[in-house]
């Protein structure tokens, strides 16, 4: 199911990208997206905020490019705070390892 437009209220949200044949939506529809730089990515429309620390390992970092943030369940329309974890660069090869839904929140950088 495609939301609505965030700003106009009123057409179908664009198409950001394609991963394994499921589409991911932007939070704006083509007409209102045009023009813009850049954007944040939906959890970040959300409210949520990357941490400096891991959810995963507790590893710290002043630096927030060390870490990512992953949806639990696999599920980047699913921004409920319980779903979002901010998961460090090491932790990442980890979930890949062990095959879990997670899936990284912001895969292509919306600039
Ligand atoms: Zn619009
Ligand atoms: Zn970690």
């Amino acid at each position: 199911m495609r939301n609505i437009c965030v700003k106009c209220g009123q057409r179908p949200v664009a198409i950001n990208y394609y991963k394994n044949n499921k589409p991911y939506y932007r939070s704006k529809c083509d007409h209102c997206a045009k023009g813009r730089k850049k954007e944040r990515p939906l959890w970040a429309f959300h409210g949520y905020q990357k941490k400096n620390s891991c959810d995963r390992c507790n590893f710290t970092s002043k630096y927030l490019e060390q870490f990512n943030v992953y949806y639990v369940d696999g599920n980047p329309m699913n921004n409920r705070y319980t779903n979002l974890k901010t998961v460090c660069a090491n932790c990442q090869r980890i979930l890949h390892k062990l095959k879990l839904p997670w899936k990284q929140g912001d895969l292509k950088p919306d600039f």
